[in-house]
């Protein structure tokens, strides 16, 4: 069976004294998701033995807390970065209105920059988007990418659903999929073509049930695997087969990058 991570973090990974180590050779690709400009030689370094790994990079919403205004420097050791460290993805960026990073028109120009950077770069971008779906939704369309992206962990916004399919990019559930009180979330499952599904643990964060609370670690996606392919009423070799599929179509680059 061929098992994919399509969201994790090796730094954040790292700096925590697991139990129980991170194994990427359990699975078959991944991507590493960036979190500011600069973090990206050392997540390099960290996945020097894992060549299946794609690496992205970019400034998260989290970003905006230290900014007064747009800080066009940082954003131009993004841009070299990127080039330098030859990130396959531009992310993850996006919205997070619940943790209040900045101000949200501060968040929104720094999404929006880096969308237009995608763009310039012809990179995919993963989306982070928490409780700022119609806000996401519109620079989506605002900044339609030749290439799309991810929404990465999917919380369930109907709106940003729709937006996202229509202009072409994959949703990715994690961990949150498998809580109990997320049977609105499940529902949504259905509604994702068959093709555009993707499914990560966007560790160290939101271990899957039973796992929950406790730090994740990349081959826990099995367990929000199982509970999608139950869902969907498939067995979990389909289920993983069709993942496969989609994580291959969504790393392959086209031609001309
Ligand atoms: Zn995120
Ligand atoms: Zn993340």
């Amino acid at each position: 069976m061929h098992i994919i991570d399509s969201h994790f973090h090796t730094q954040i990974l790292k700096e925590r004294a697991l139990e129980t180590e991170p194994s990427f050779s359990f699975l078959s690709g991944g991507i590493d998701a960036g979190c500011t400009e600069d973090d990206m030689e050392e997540r390099r370094t960290l996945l020097a033995s894992h060549p299946h790994i794609h690496l992205a990079g970019a400034m998260g919403p989290w970003c905006a807390d230290k900014m007064q205004d747009m800080d066009r420097s940082r954003l131009r050791t993004l841009e070299d970065n990127l080039v330098k460290f030859k990130a396959a993805f531009l992310g993850e960026i996006g919205l997070d209105y619940y943790w209040n990073y900045g101000t949200p028109e501060l968040q929104k120009s720094l999404f929006t920059e880096q969308m237009n950077m995608a763009k310039r770069m012809g990179l995919r971008v993963l989306i982070h988007c928490r409780q700022a779906g119609s806000d996401t939704a519109r620079i989506i369309k605002k900044c339609a990418l030749p290439r799309a992206g991810v929404i990465h962990c999917f919380e369930g916004s109907e709106e940003l659903l729709e937006t996202a399919l229509e202009y072409g990019y994959w949703i990715s559930y994690a961990g949150n999929l498998t809580y109990k009180s997320n049977q609105s979330l499940r529902d949504t499952l259905r509604r994702v073509p068959a093709d555009r599904l993707l499914l990560e643990t966007d560790s160290p964060y939101l271990a899957p049930v039973p796992l929950r609370g406790q730090p994740n670690i990349p081959q826990n996606v099995i367990h929000t695997y199982n509970c999608a392919a139950e869902v969907l009423g498939l067995s979990v070799e389909e289920l993983s087969e069709r993942i496969w599929n989609n994580y291959l179509d969504f790393t392959t680059p086209t031609l001309g990058h």
